[in-house]
């Protein structure tokens, strides 16, 4: 029978899980299509920011058969190789953290030998040299664009554009322009059975899926609980704003995450202008103080576009009855590391599967609360520092968490391997070793005497990786010097487009 899905909300959850729930490879093969009926508001604004994502949007696009230079002209999107942290071990040190997982294509113990060898762990990335010379991911080789390498990057994006475009790309859906007023609910089972618009329309599904963000509209009224992470997370507040981007400055193809005394900027370019955001905890410094703060750092003022509290945390379960949560109705930490449209895009990929089996409900809200303290924990490692230039550092200095302590403990021993991480459902990307270990590197959390001692009781092994990462070092250098000026190459993307 065919499955009726209500998504409420047309903000970036919204309309991908528009895409995914009604993609005919995502779902259990002889399942029909489901009839899917978007309900956005055109009165509610989406939440206006959320600019950053990881590889797996790039994954998804390409599963789509989605052009990415149609997608990145049409949104004004940029290339994003990883993420730069300043600041954030001490003040004047930076540290990359490449998204390309090396390991995975050129074997297992090139980061152990760039330890062992006193290397920066990014060294033998093809991201960090891209990122070095903000080149494109191709090169031109005969009139002809040849990729860099193997990996997926991820963007940088206007969330509003990218929200239209995957509207755009959601064929055969019904869309309705209405708010939902209330939550009509079954006296036994307590299964949402319809839902009341402003304009007297009443709607019903089979499944009813929360797109509306921090409002919670369907989710909220069914009782759900939400698992608060405000003693683990020491940001509560973002203040975002932009900042002009000359068109002949060359873009930046990676996130700038630069820490402050009461948390950390967000810089993100899009190839009109920079979508900035400071997010800093409200109970160290105040709105004001912190606005003057971000504009003595940048030596300029700004214009801040919002004010937004974060209550950290995810929901206890985000399956409730017929109503599944997804975005931000869901769950948020705070933006560093992008995990949030990271984590709707891996939830719907597993709700494609679970929507139809008896056991869905409970996969998924184990799955989606192991996601999601997972997310917290890698988050939390972030702020593990050595400043001690304000309250706010010195307080989280002495609150790292009891499982943070832990972790560190263990990889103070060795170099995270994917032993330390259990399974992921479907086998789904997921923060593990790869993205743990360049930011315990440059936190300075890694412990080189160790991988010296590893690989000195192997010295063919240690021979044979030396090897291995000085030509990976060389060979990713000269691809990336090869590569296309970043934004050169978007401008001929707009031209392309415009042909
Ligand atoms: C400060 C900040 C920075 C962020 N940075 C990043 C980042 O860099 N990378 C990243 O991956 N994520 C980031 N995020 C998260 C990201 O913004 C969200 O995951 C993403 O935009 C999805 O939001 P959403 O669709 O869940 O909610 P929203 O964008 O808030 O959309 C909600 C939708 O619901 C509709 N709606 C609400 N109530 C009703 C109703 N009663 N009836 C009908 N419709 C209704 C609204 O009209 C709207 O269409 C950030 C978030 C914040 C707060």
């Amino acid at each position: 029978m065919t499955q009726k899905i209500v998504i409420v909300g047309g903000g970036t959850a919204g309309w991908l899980a528009a895409l995914i729930l009604g993609d005919a490879k995502a779902r259990p093969a002889g399942h029909p299509a489901p009839d899917i009926t978007v309900i956005e508001s055109s009165k509610i604004g989406t939440i206006g920011v959320g600019e950053g994502t990881t590889a797996i949007f790039r994954q998804m696009l390409q599963h789509f058969g989605i052009d990415e230079r149609a997608f990145l002209a049409a949104t004004g999107a940029t290339i994003k190789y990883g993420i730069r942290h300043r600041d954030w071990r001490r003040i004047g040190h930076h540290y990359d953290g490449p998204i390309d997982d090396v390991e995975a294509v050129a074997g297992q113990g090139i980061d152990l030998y760039a330890l062992a060898a006193d290397k920066p762990l990014a060294d033998a990335h093809l991201f960090q040299h891209l990122m070095n010379r903000s080149r494109a991911p191709v090169a031109a080789r005969n009139h002809r664009e040849v990729p860099a390498g193997p990996y997926h990057h991820a963007y940088h994006f206007d969330q509003s554009l990218a929200g239209a475009f995957l509207k755009s790309q959601a064929p055969g859906v019904t869309l309705i322009d209405d708010q939902v007023q209330s939550v009509n609910r079954d006296a036994l089972s307590g299964d949402i059975t319809s839902l009341g618009l402003e304009s007297g329309q009443e709607v019903t599904g089979d499944i009813y899926l929360d797109c509306t963000g921090f409002r919670r509209a369907l989710i909220g009224p069914l009782g759900a609980n939400w698992v608060s992470y405000g003693d683990i997370l020491p940001v509560n507040r973002a203040m975002p704003f932009w900042v002009d981007l000359n068109p002949d400055e060359e873009i930046d193809p990676f996130t700038l995450a630069w820490a402050q005394q009461n948390g950390w900027m967000w810089r993100i370019p899009t190839q009109g202008r920079y979508g900035c955001g400071y997010v800093y905890s409200d109970a160290h410094t105040s709105p004001d103080a912190a606005q003057a703060e971000i504009e003595t750092a940048l030596g300029h003022a700004i214009e801040p576009r919002n004010d937004i509290r974060i209550d950290a945390g995810r929901l206890d379960n985000a399956w409730l009855h017929n109503c599944i949560a997804v975005g931000l109705s869901s769950s948020f930490l705070e933006p560093l590391e992008a995990t949030s449209i990271h984590g709707t895009i891996v939830q719907l990929m597993w709700l494609a599967r679970w929507l139809s089996d008896a056991k869905g409900r409970d996969l998924h809200n184990a799955a989606v609360a192991r996601q999601v303290d997972d997310f917290r924990d890698f988050i939390r490692i972030h702020y593990v520092s050595e400043r001690r230039d304000s309250a706010f550092w010195c307080d989280v200095a002495a609150t790292h968490p009891q499982s943070v302590q832990d972790r560190l403990a263990h990889w103070a021993q060795k170099l995270p391997d994917r032993s330390d991480f259990n399974d992921f459902p479907g086998d789904l990307p997921h923060v593990q070793e790869q993205l743990y270990r360049p930011v315990l590197d440059g936190l300075g959390l890694l412990n080189r005497q160790q991988a010296k001692q590893v690989l000195a009781r192997d010295p063919k092994r240690r021979a044979a990786l030396r090897k291995a990462h000085g030509q990976l070092t060389k060979d990713y250098k000269r691809a990336a010097g090869q590569c296309l000026p970043h934004r050169a190459w978007l401008n001929s993307l707009q031209q392309d487009q415009a042909l």
